[in-house]
C-alpha cells in the first residue's frame, strides 16, 4: 500500500527529508540521489500508487502536483525544466507512492534512456 512507503514515512514524519515546498495537499523535497543540480520530487499526501491508480476524482490533485513543480522549478531559478512520472518497475519506478520529478540545472538529452 502506498501508505508504507518510504516516502510515506516522510509525509508522517517518521524520516526526515529535504524540504523545499510543502501545503494541504502534497510535499516537496530533495530527491536523494540527485540526477542534476535541482533534483527535487512532489509527492501528493494521498497516498496514491502511481499515475495508473490514479481516477478522475484526482484531478485536480494532478493538475496541482504541476503547478507545484512549477512554482519550486521558479524558487529554484529555473526558466527550463523536466517533469517525470514514472509509472510501474518497467519505467524506472521505484517508489510505489506517485511522484513527479522535477529535474533541471542542466542541459538534458531527448529521449530519456
Ligand atoms: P522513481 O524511480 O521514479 O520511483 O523515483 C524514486 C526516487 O526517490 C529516486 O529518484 C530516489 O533517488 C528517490 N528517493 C528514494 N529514497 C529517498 C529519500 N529517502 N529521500 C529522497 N529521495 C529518495
Amino acid at each position: 500500500m502506498a501508505n508504507d512507503t518510504i516516502f510515506g514515512r516522510m509525509l508522517r514524519g517518521e524520516i526526515p527529508c529535504d524540504e523545499v515546498y510543502s501545503d494541504q495537499h502534497c510535499l516537496a523535497f530533495r530527491d536523494i540521489q540527485p540526477q542534476a543540480p535541482v533534483h527535487v520530487l512532489v509527492i501528493p499526501r494521498k497516498p496514491l500508487e502511481s499515475l495508473r491508480s490514479a481516477e478522475e476524482e484526482n484531478a485536480e490533485l494532478l493538475g496541482h502536483l504541476l503547478l507545484v513543480a512549477a512554482r519550486v522549478a521558479k524558487q529554484e531559478g529555473l526558466d527550463d525544466f523536466r517533469t517525470v512520472i514514472n509509472t510501474g518497475a518497467e519505467a524506472g519506478q521505484t517508489v510505489f507512492h506517485l511522484h513527479v520529478h522535477l529535474i533541471g540545472g542542466r542541459p538534458q538529452a531527448w529521449p530519456p534512456g
